[in-house]
């Protein structure tokens, strides 16, 4: 089991092996986005590119029609690096402005839940019992403030998830390679979360968010093998992916998840 790429409607995007499993699933991270062309703009009667807006509204609409979505049927958020978790009954109503918040839960189909990305770790929480879904953004402060296991609370408080029950999808972001941080704030993360196997990096000066991720989650009562990471880094996979870190840009992956 590993996750892995997928060529659909002109885009490439990486998936978890392990949630399709669950036929009423579909779930997806984005890679890189296609360059689109220069499109006649008829309306000024010029030719002229995209806007960079456009074109990022253009491919996101590509990329959410691989799981059968609209925009207007998906959540996207102001992430703000906070542990504010937000539980969602219906598509977005329209003309709202994204709320500010760090991850998605809600029980509804149809209803997709997207996070946005540039290294920092997207996690995908799925209950297939209750049938409850999670959808997580988490850099180095929400990995801190342990977003993942408070959107697992949610999903525990609002619909009756069991933690044995769950799964989880920990998709591309930067890793212990690339991530280097200062000693202050590994040692941040050793204080707030001594439980955690803190021998197996053997650093103090990089973080591996993806690991610190999956072990909260263990931590927290998921079983180990329904815990699925995909092992790739944001920051030395080029030609797959944007990194905040390498490139500086303002290109960013998309996480989304929904229940047909
Ligand atoms: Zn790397």
């Amino acid at each position: 089991m590993a996750w892995q790429r997928r060529e659909d409607n002109g885009i490439s995007y990486y998936y978890s092996e392990l949630l399709t499993r669950f036929s009423w699933l579909a779930q997806g991270f984005s890679a890189r986005w296609p360059e689109l062309k220069v499109t006649e703009r008829s309306t000024k009667g010029s030719i002229g590119e995209l806007t960079e807006k456009e074109a990022e509204a253009e491919n996101r609409r590509h990329f959410l029609a691989v799981f059968g979505l609209t925009a207007d049927q998906t959540w996207l958020l102001k992430q703000v690096h906070g542990d504010v978790i937000l539980a969602v009954e219906g598509p977005p109503s329209p003309g709202t402005t994204r709320p500010e918040a760090d991850a998605l839960v809600t029980n509804g189909r149809g209803v997709g839940l997207a996070t946005i990305h540039a290294d920092c770790v997207p996690v995908v929480l799925v209950d297939p019992v209750r049938r409850v879904i999670g959808a997580v953004h988490a850099g180095w402060k929400g990995t801190l403030a342990g977003i993942a296991p408070k959107t697992l609370d949610v999903m525990a408080a609002k619909y009756g998830s069991v933690p044995s029950d769950c799964f989880a999808a920990i998709g591309p972001a930067i890793g212990p390679c690339c991530y280097r941080v200062t000693p202050e704030r590994v040692a941040l993360f050793q204080k707030k979360w001594p439980q955690l196997d803190w021998e197996a990096s053997r650093s103090n000066s990089t973080l591996d968010l993806p690991r610190i991720n999956q072990e909260l989650l263990v931590d927290y009562g998921l079983k180990p093998t329904r815990i699925e990471q995909s092992q790739l880094c944001t920051a030395c996979r080029r030609a797959d992916f944007y990194s905040f870190r390498r490139e500086q840009t303002g290109q960013r992956m998309l996480s989304v998840v929904v229940m047909k």
